[in-house]
């Protein structure tokens, strides 16, 4: 019989019952050290005292009124994205999927707007991970995940990542815009060239398309940069955002300049839930931390430490590990071996990690995480590996 909760989900059992910083304990009060973040989402980790108070005490006054009515903390929370980014304009919505939908369906009524409907297709890159709704998922265009979906939404033409040949080649008179993530995160960790970026913002231009940048995951301080595209010196046109940026409250936005924001005039677009008094207060409680003075340079520092220490341990274990990839604190360790032993041996030591495409290991600590996490991290990783060297050599013999 089919259990209650939909088993959509290979679920490890584990259950937890509270956290602390990058610490989770679960209900028979095992402790982890929570190197996946809940998917790269809860970015100051578990607890956070700043965080859950701005919550509590938003719930105590309003949670929800819809946008029939002016919001706020959602004013607050636009202003400041504005002020610290490239954008003009902000659209809250719930999720990385629904902001990669408000993104895409910008895109095509701001070209549709300016006078060329015809321009409806958008390039998008081999790998990718866009989301689970119909759009996205055509974006995505993993074969994996349309299989039994369905016609595919049109419109969508996939090429290789990193490919400014193959990306000039699938240019038409139909095309829209080019729709792309700084790092490919469930993709493998994989982060584009910064001259691929810088290659697409000039095709962009060159050609009058729009130039929409997915940050779901590699936003919000995921990088080092409150957005990764800043690494490449360049502004997209419209972006995407959601995971880390209510540090576990859902919420999602999308930010884009005023020329593409416009086109969602009132009626053409919107949602019930998205930017509530409670979401956005969750939000402007994590910019007031990842704003605050040396936070971000922190992210560097840590993650060029937690990467040089993944180093070590690749070179140190050859059998287990091949290469060490990623951006602050997005790292990606390709596996030699199946990287599903590789999480289990990790979870044997205390160690949550996640996994990603590719064969690889994905590592995500909260933004919040410590040095001495990272240090006692390190250590849990070395043993899972010694682990799983003991059963390469076993299965060699
Ligand atoms: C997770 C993710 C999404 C989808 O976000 P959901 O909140 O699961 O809908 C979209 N794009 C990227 C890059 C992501 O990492």
């Amino acid at each position: 019989m089919i259990s209650a909760l939909l088993p959509n989900y290979a679920r490890a059992d584990l259950a937890f019952e509270r956290g602390e910083g990058a610490w989770l304990w679960t209900v028979d009060g095992r402790r982890f050290l929570d190197f996946g973040s809940g998917i790269a989402t809860a970015s100051l980790g578990h607890g956070h005292p700043h965080l859950s108070k701005a919550i509590a005490e938003q719930a105590a006054k309003v949670m929800h009124v819809s946008n029939l009515y002016r919001i706020p903390q959602a004013e607050k929370l636009a202003a400041r994205l504005v002020e610290a980014t490239f954008a003009d304009s902000v659209f809250f919505c719930n999720s990385g999927a629904e902001a990669n939908e408000g993104m895409i369906k910008m895109m095509r009524r701001a070209m549709s707007d300016s006078g060329k409907p015809e321009r409806f297709r958008f390039i998008t890159f081999e790998g990718a991970f866009h989301g689970r709704t119909l759009a996205t998922l055509a974006a995505t265009g993993n074969a994996k995940y349309l299989e039994g979906f369905g016609p595919v939404v049109e419109g969508f033409d996939q090429v290789p990542f990193n490919n400014m040949n193959a990306v000039r080649n699938a240019i038409g008179a139909a095309t829209c815009g080019i729709i792309v993530e700084p790092v490919q995160g469930e993709g493998g960790v994989r982060p584009a060239d910064m001259q691929f970026l810088r290659d697409l913002r000039a095709v962009c231009d060159e050609y009058g398309l729009i130039l929409g940048m997915d940050e779901v995951q590699t936003g919000m301080g995921r990088t080092g940069k409150l957005f990764a595209h800043e690494w490449a010196g360049i502004t997209p046109d419209v972006m995407s955002a959601a995971k880390g940026i209510g540090g576990g409250f859902p919420l999602g936005a999308v930010l884009a300049k005023e020329q593409f924001a416009k086109a969602l005039k009132p009626g053409t677009h919107g949602t019930t839930f998205g930017g509530n008094p409670l979401a956005c207060a969750a939000g402007n409680a994590v910019l007031d931390v990842i704003l605050a003075p040396g936070f971000l340079e922190g992210v560097q520092r840590k993650g060029a430490m937690m990467r040089a220490g993944l180093e070590q341990i690749a070179r140190d274990f050859p059998t287990v590990f091949e290469d060490v990839r990623g951006l602050g604190l997005l790292l990606g360790l390709k596996c030699a071996m199946p990287q599903g032993e590789v999480q289990a041996a990790c979870v044997a030591q205390g160690l949550m990690a996640i996994t990603a495409g590719d064969n690889v290991l994905r590592l995500a600590p909260p933004l919040v995480v410590t040095e001495s996490d990272i240090e006692q991290g390190l250590a849990m990783l070395r043993r899972a590996a010694e682990a799983c060297t003991g059963k390469t050599q076993a299965a060699a013999q």
